[in-house]
């Protein structure tokens, strides 16, 4: 799986209320590829729960 934060993150927050330990907010959210492995299901809640769409999870 591999995720991506796309133009438009408004700083919510709630990716890394989700999995804190793949999305990190700041001034937008990042995402830290090497977290992901074992933590799937919580990127795609994350991915769900994004208000703005702007996390884009590419399953291959
Ligand atoms: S949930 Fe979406 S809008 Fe909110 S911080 Fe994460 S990427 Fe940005």
């Amino acid at each position: 799986m591999h995720i991506d934060i796309v133009e438009g993150c408004i700083a919510c927050g709630v990716c890394e209320s989700l999995c804190p330990e793949v999305f990190t907010v700041t001034d937008t959210s990042h995402a830290c590829q090497a977290g992901v492995s074992g933590r799937e299901d919580a990127c795609r809640q994350a991915a769900e729960a994004c208000p703005v769409s702007v996390i884009v999870v590419k399953e291959s």
